[in-house]
């Protein structure tokens, strides 16, 4: 008899349909995959791993033998700060075509701040011909905060394309042609030389409001600020003050405190900012479902989980 993996999550409509179909099938060969709704009380007593897309951790009580957890998305704050610390080991989803869909997000924003297109865009309303000066890529500083699976690839994408990059992370990492720095100090060289700041950070304690008044005034005059990780890594109070009073010249926000990002906020009209539905990098079910399948296969196997968040560092 195959394994029962609990699907434990509050999607609905054709998102969860499309999870339901693909997850089974993709994992037929080693377990049968149900909405945890639907397993018997003996099957939900046996479960040692469940499959998780924002779930109601209420849910997960219901089984009582749960070792660890498989999420859907790569980003896991909520349930770092839901379950108890002793509870299942929570696993993220770790895809290299999420870091290569993330990269080719950065760069692409990263392209319309540099060649200006805010600044073309709203002359064209003004019926304004108006010519810049060009600047070459290697005249751009990018700095990318977060050299985890994404901002590593993000970096060295905009590397390649002739940016000059540098990268904050909590510990020291060598990374070939980027400039790479750590700690308080570390972090206020790297904006203090950013024409460009792309946010890619989990969201912790330590992260909450990181990119706040002092940081921001941090960057040279006319900078610009692209939030691709969690809404509360930016202070958007301060970052409106700082665009406002002109020291920074745009923001690309693809993630808020609240999404979808209500009607009545102000930063929907705000000039300055360029507002994303959460669509830099979505998890890809073709490829999420693999790498599922693959983990929890080698978990049955051998009973290797595989690395997992770090309750105390919160990510
Ligand atoms: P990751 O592999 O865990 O990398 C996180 C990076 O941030 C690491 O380099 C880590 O440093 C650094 N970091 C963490 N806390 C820090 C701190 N207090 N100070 C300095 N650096 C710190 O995460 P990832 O896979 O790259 O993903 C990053 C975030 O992107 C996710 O948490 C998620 O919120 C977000 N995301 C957004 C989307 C979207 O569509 N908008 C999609 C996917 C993910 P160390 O290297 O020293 O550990």
């Amino acid at each position: 008899m195959k394994p029962v993996v609990p699907f434990v999550s509050q999607t609905t409509g054709h998102e969860r349909a499309v999870w339901l179909t693909a997850l089974p099938e993709a994992l037929s060969d080693i377990a049968t995959v149900k909405p945890i709704s639907d397993m018997t009380k003996a099957e939900r007593a046996a479960a040692r791993v469940a499959i998780v897309a924002n779930p109601d951790v209420a849910e997960l009580a219901h089984l009582p033998d749960l070792q660890w957890v498989h999420s859907l998305w790569a980003g896991v704050e909520r349930l770092a700060a839901d379950l108890p610390q002793d509870g299942p080991k929570i696993v993220r989803l770790e895809d290299p075509q999420m870091a290569e869909t993330m990269s080719e997000a950065v760069l692409a924003w990263t392209l319309y701040l540099h060649r200006d297109m805010p600044r073309y865009a709203a002359q064209q309303h003004r019926k304004l011909w108006l010519e810049h000066p060009l600047k070459r890529p290697n005249e751009r500083t990018v700095a990318v905060l977060g050299l985890g699976n994404l901002g590593t690839a993000a970096a060295k994408r905009l590397a390649g394309n002739g940016f000059d990059v540098c990268g904050w992370s909590r510990s020291h990492k060598e990374i070939a042609g980027i400039a790479t720095f750590s700690g308080e100090n570390g972090l206020a060289e790297v904006l203090s030389k950013a024409d460009i700041v792309v946010i890619l950070l989990p969201l912790t304690d330590a992260t909450r409001g990181l990119v706040g008044k002092e940081a921001l005034s941090r960057m040279p005059a006319g900078g610009s600020v692209i939030n691709f990780a969690r809404g509360p890594i930016l202070d958007t109070g301060a970052l409106t003050s700082a665009l406002d009073q002109g020291h920074l010249s745009h923001a690309v926000l693809d993630v808020f405190d609240q999404e979808p990002l209500p009607d009545e906020s102000p930063l929907w009209d705000h000039p300055k900012i360029t507002i994303l539905p959460h669509i830099s990098a979505p998890t890809i079910t073709a490829t999420a479902t693999k790498i599922l399948a693959a983990n929890i296969g080698r978990y049955f196997e051998t009973g290797d989980i595989p690395a997992h968040v770090d309750r105390k560092r919160g990510y």
